[in-house]
């Protein structure tokens, strides 16, 4: 039954978000008793924001603008983008993982690598128990990293895109900016990952304190910096950016290292979101 004010609705998301994640399920598994993520930020960005058009451009073709996925999942129902609203979660990285992380330069740390795994499959439980509170509540929700129409897709411009971006999601809703890396440095830092959803309700933007998409970064906004630059074991970030092709080959080479070091199968690296001055948050001369 849909009775909350936009207000009321924003604040009961954050609310089942916050509770879920401090439920059983957030957790690295394996010898690690301990939470996968701490605390999350949540935003929010309306479904009408021209930045969803623009990101067909900048991001890819293939990227379902909020409306797009929306009436993929729910033929029967017909809106207009202003009706509908994305929700955006930023889940840090723990202390224990980042200290971990810190110490690594070829491998990722075994919590590391968990999160990458166990984390992110809590981060799809989360989805799926967030829209679907949504929709029973009154308010039809979908989560598109995690439809079944969502793809990854090749191409000569974009290199590795998909039909939905986390990040890009998260950058809309007010909860960080781009880095060398091609991260996202937020309030918590660059050290975390992110979901989404997609709802028809009005909910009140969260503001944008930016501009530049990457106005949290040293190296765009004053030329210093470069700590990604070094803590690539690879040289997958240059000056001129992240090389996805690069970063990938290594990537699959972690898996390995993984099954036989930590004994599950997985891979991860995050070295460059470790050890560097965006690692737990907006670096200090940079932040609104
Ligand atoms: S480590 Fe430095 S250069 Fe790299 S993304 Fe962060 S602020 Fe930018
Ligand atoms: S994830 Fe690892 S391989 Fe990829 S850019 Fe970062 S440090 Fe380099």
């Amino acid at each position: 039954m849909q009775e909350k004010s936009d207000a009321e609705l924003g604040q009961w998301i954050t609310d089942r978000i916050r509770e879920v994640c401090a439920g059983p399920e957030n957790t690295l598994q394996g010898r690690f008793h301990e939470p996968a993520w701490g605390e999350p930020l949540v935003g929010f960005a309306q479904g009408s924001d021209s930045l969803w058009d623009a990101y067909k451009e900048y991001v890819g073709p293939e990227q379902w603008t909020p409306v797009e996925i929306f009436a993929l999942t729910f033929p029967d129902i017909a809106v207009e983008a202003q009706e509908l609203a994305v929700v955006s979660w930023v889940l840090p990285q723990t202390e224990a993982t980042k200290a971990d992380n810190r110490r690594e330069d070829v491998y990722p740390a075994e919590r590391w690598a968990r999160s990458r795994i166990f984390g992110e499959e809590f981060n799809d439980l989360l989805k799926r128990q967030v829209a679907a509170a949504l929709t029973e509540a009154g308010y039809p929700a979908v989560a598109p990293g995690i439809s079944p129409a969502f793809k990854s897709v090749s191409s000569e411009r974009f290199v590795f895109s998909s039909t939905w971006s986390e990040r890009h999601a998260a950058y809309a809703c007010g909860l960080g900016t781009f880095g060398l890396s091609d991260g996202l440095i937020t309030p918590v830092g660059k050290a975390m990952r992110v979901g989404s959803v997609v709802v028809r309700a009005d909910l009140p933007p969260t503001s944008r304190p930016y501009t530049d998409h990457q106005a949290y970064c040293l190296f765009h906004a004053r030329g210093t910096c470069g700590d990604c630059i070094r803590r690539c074991p690879v040289g997958a970030i240059t000056e001129a950016g992240h090389d996805k092709v690069v970063c990938r080959e290594h990537l699959g080479r972690t898996r390995a290292h993984v099954r036989d070091a930590y004994g599950f199968e997985g891979y991860g690296c995050g070295l460059c979101q470790t050890g560097v001055a965006c690692e737990s948050g907006i670096p200090p001369a940079l932040a609104p």
